[in-house]
């Protein structure tokens, strides 16, 4: 069983620190089912593939082992077991690259933290579910698929195809979280896992799924394949999934919502950024306008007092959000007119999702410093790939301005919840980069005050198709 790495960062030997394996070396490692060897088909500045190569020996997993009447046939003997992805490849993982699957890097930490572009390859992978299941597993976490299935018999084409795929997988992810993502799918992918599954099982899922499983659509068949359909235990990680999932994105937001808003009240920078929202979208002649991450819904009260805008819709990841929108618009005597032309939908934006079709222009108003760096990624490809609206605008907070804030202790960003705040430069080249992948123009502009020396409080992107 093999499995390949790749990377085109550069210089992409780097590839070698982060896993802890000189790419000049092959080396072997004993595992309690056969040999693990790791080594570099090709190892140069620009393109750099580690290869894991198993070799299980199927023998000496049924030997010593006494076994029930039930479990006496041959099948155990001759299996699928040397040759295909399946949980020996996650257990090898974990075992050869643990330092890797961490997320530590001595050598070059800065490296751990930094997504990159990464390509996978497995020559054999049993996908019980077929390739719409691959799809479902893999796509939401922002990777193109290739996959090709494999012909049972190539001498008797009519039997049909087998379950086993040939798969590229690629993402420009961090390293430890392909790992991550590789650990937990590839034995629910295989849906037969080698051996017993305990509590323990629950920790590492919930430990390898940190920071995607709590968001995934398929959290619940992911959780229920990889504790081998025990109830109790699928219970149990199921619970603790939807917990700290509704922590991290609830509490957390509405109060800090409120701290953000105190930071930057004294120029009602929250109330420009809306006007000046309203204004280029009816400058653009949207008609049906999303706003994601909408929160507790500023953007589509404002949008409702319009006529222009036939259709709005609201989409934000956090319920309780949702809730308090609803509640203010339910204040606000919408007309049936207003109430048919709105909608307000839960769903997070690095998940591919089809309400997001069909629209003119999507907004995202002070949301995408609140997605991990690595996840912008998967957000790119739902909102410019997949819901593809004629016109995106997006505002973030200029971090130079920072500074200006008198309330705003040195160094720190404007909300406790925000991961990155962006240079005008930053938010710039990231922009460019973006509408450059997914053929738009971008523009920018700035709301708010501007300081000479350190440009507006929040800075705008107008992409145009
Ligand atoms: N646009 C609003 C809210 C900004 S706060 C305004 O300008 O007032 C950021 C919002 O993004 C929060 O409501 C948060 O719940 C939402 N959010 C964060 N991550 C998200 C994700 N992955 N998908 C959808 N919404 C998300």
């Amino acid at each position: 069983m093999l499995l390949n790495i790749t990377t085109t960062h550069q210089p992409a030997t780097d590839l070698g620190y982060l896993l802890h394996k000189h790419p000049d070396r092959c080396q072997t490692f004993s595992t309690t089912f056969g040999k693990a060897s790791v080594f570099y088909p090709e190892a140069n500045r620009d393109r750099c593939t580690a290869a894991l190569l198993l070799d299980i020996d199927p023998v000496s997993l049924v030997r010593g082992k006494s076994k029930s009447s039930s479990e006496r046939t041959l099948e155990q003997y001759v299996n699928d077991r040397p040759y295909v992805a399946s949980s020996f490849l996650s257990v090898a993982i974990a075992n050869v690259f643990s330092t890797a699957l961490s997320g530590h890097c001595h050598n070059l930490p800065e490296l751990v933290n930094m997504a990159i572009p990464l390509t996978v390859s497995l020559p054999v992978l049993p996908c019980r579910g077929g390739e719409t299941f691959l799809r479902q597993l893999f796509e939401p976490l922002g990777y193109q698929i290739t996959a090709q299935s494999l012909p049972l018999d190539e001498q008797f084409p009519d039997w049909g195809n087998s379950l086993y795929f040939v798969v590229s997988l690629q993402n420009t992810i961090r390293l430890s979280d392909l790992l991550s993502h590789l650990y937990v799918l590839m034995p629910v992918l295989d849906d037969d896992k080698h051996y017993w599954v305990g509590d323990d099982e629950v920790e590492k899922l919930l430990r390898h799924g940190e920071g995607w499983l709590g968001n995934h659509p398929e959290r619940e068949r992911i959780t229920n394949r990889y504790l081998k359909r025990q109830r109790r235990l699928t219970r149990m990680a199921l619970e603790q999934l939807i917990a700290e999932d509704e922590v991290d994105l609830e509490e957390k937001d509405v109060i800090q919502a409120q701290e953000e808003e105190a930071i930057e009240q004294r120029i009602s920078l929250n109330q420009q950024r809306i006007e000046t929202v309203v204004a280029k979208l009816k400058q653009l002649g949207a008609k049906r306008v999303v706003d994601l991450g909408c929160g507790e819904g500023k953007l589509v009260r404002s949008l409702l007092r319009e006529n222009c805008f036939e259709q709005i819709a609201g989409v934000d990841v956090s319920y309780r959000a949702l809730e308090i929108a609803k509640e203010r618009l339910n204040r606000d005597y919408l007309s049936a007119r207003q109430q048919d032309s709105l909608q307000l939908i839960q769903g997070s934006l690095t998940y591919r999702d089809d309400r997001l079709n069909d629209y003119d222009a999507a907004t995202l108003i002070e949301v995408i410093e609140h997605l991990d760096l690595n996840r912008l990624a998967a957000m790119e490809r739902v909102v410019f790939e997949f819901a593809r609206p004629k016109s995106v605008i997006i505002t973030t907070p200029n971090i130079e301005y920072n500074v200006r804030f008198e309330n705003l202790p040195n160094g720190k960003l404007r909300h406790r919840d925000h991961r990155f705040e962006w240079t005008r430069a930053e938010f710039q080249s990231w922009a460019n980069q973006v509408a450059e992948q997914f053929g738009y123009a971008v523009e920018f502009h700035g709301i708010g005050t501007e300081d000479l020396e350190l440009g507006y409080p929040t800075q705008m992107g107008i992409f145009r198709r």
